[in-house]
């Protein structure tokens, strides 16, 4: 019997095609085979759903995260493995948050996209789409994981950022390795992979989006951090702070950081670097940091830090203790232990 794959699709670049008029509309997914004949010929079964709005990927939500998780809890059993067709915009932050919504994951789940419409001759799609539903098909070896494939790299999900907004090598996983070689022949890499579940997967779709990113430069003042430490409901910061998490060490500034912890929003320290980690305490512009309670992330992703924190005050909605100590753990292997 042939592996089955199913693939949901929420939109983004790849899923437009041009009409006569040379205009980029969305396509309906019965027309795939249409605009990869290729998938004609392969040796798997493929069905497909969408969500119930297909969108540009700025557009998209936590809610969605729910109905795309949803649609993998229900359909779990029917199906190998699972495509998600997504724009490359948030990718990085839908692969996050699926990654930990889907607790005890045994089967891939691959995003993918691309940066030029299906339906243009020169466009990456073709070929992502048919990597995508090749790993998640194939026999050669399980990945319990959430990946993104993107031109020949097959990414562990809640490592990628989305670096290049033109070349059609989008993403890059700086500071984990890629889970697979792709040329001629797909090598999989098993021995980076999370391991596999003992228990059955479990699906937690609750986000509490009462958090911020508040990003660091030379000369941001009073102002801008106290607006966002004093958000009304602020229940959790990220903040991108220097090189080895390193931050202004002057006494407003931390004074202002001190109070927020005090009245229980919680602070992550993650770098704004692209690669490496927080170390706090290497310098003495992180001591103060962590003697008033920041949380160290280690070399955790943006990406992945803002979608964790949401996911763990969303799971763990009177346990903040509990939230801090799980932040600076490697839930999905979103952080290097
Ligand atoms: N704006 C698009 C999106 O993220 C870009 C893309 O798909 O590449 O939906």
């Amino acid at each position: 019997m042939n592996n089955k794959v199913l693939i949901i699709y929420t939109g983004g670049t790849i899923g437009m095609v041009q009409d006569e008029n040379g205009s980029l509309h969305p396509f309906a997914l019965d027309r795939i085979y249409d605009a990869v004949p290729q998938l004609k010929s392969c040796s798997y079964d493929i069905d497909s759903v969408t969500l119930d709005e297909i969108i540009d990927s700025s557009n998209m939500t936590p809610a969605m995260w729910g109905e795309i998780a949803g649609i993998i809890e229900r359909e779990y059993n029917r199906y190998d493995g699972f495509v998600v067709l997504h724009g490359t915009d948030t990718m990085a932050y839908t692969a996050s948050a699926l990654s930990f919504m889907l607790k005890n994951l045994s089967k891939p789940v691959v995003l993918t996209g691309s940066q030029l419409p299906l339906g243009m001759l020169r466009s990456d799609g073709r070929e992502n789409i048919i990597c995508a539903l090749e790993i998640a098909s194939t026999r050669l070896a399980t990945i319990p994981e959430v990946c993104i494939f993107f031109e020949s790299h097959l990414y562990r999900g809640n490592r990628c950022t989305k670096m290049n907004a033109e070349n059609f090598d989008a993403f890059e996983s700086y500071n984990y390795p890629s889970l697979a070689k792709v040329g001629i022949n797909i090598t999989f890499k098993e021995h980076l992979f999370l391991p596999m579940p003992t228990q059955p997967l479990m699906v937690r779709t609750q986000f509490d989006t009462r958090v911020a990113v508040l990003k660091l430069f030379p000369g941001i003042g009073p102002e801008v951090v106290n607006a966002v430490l004093h958000a009304p409901g602020l229940q959790g910061v990220v903040i991108e702070t220097y090189g080895s998490g390193n931050a202004p060490t002057g006494q407003w500034f931390i004074s202002a950081l001190d109070e927020a912890i005090h009245r229980g929003v919680i602070v992550m320290n993650v770098t704004q670097c692209k690669a490496g980690a927080v170390k706090m305490r290497q310098y003495a512009a992180s001591c103060d940091l962590d003697r008033i309670g920041v949380v160290g992330a280690g070399d955790i992703t943006i990406e992945a830090a803002i979608t964790k924190m949401m996911y763990l005050l969303g799971i763990y909605p009177n346990d903040k203790e509990h939230v801090k100590q799980r932040l600076s753990d490697s839930l999905r292997g979103e952080i290097s232990e």
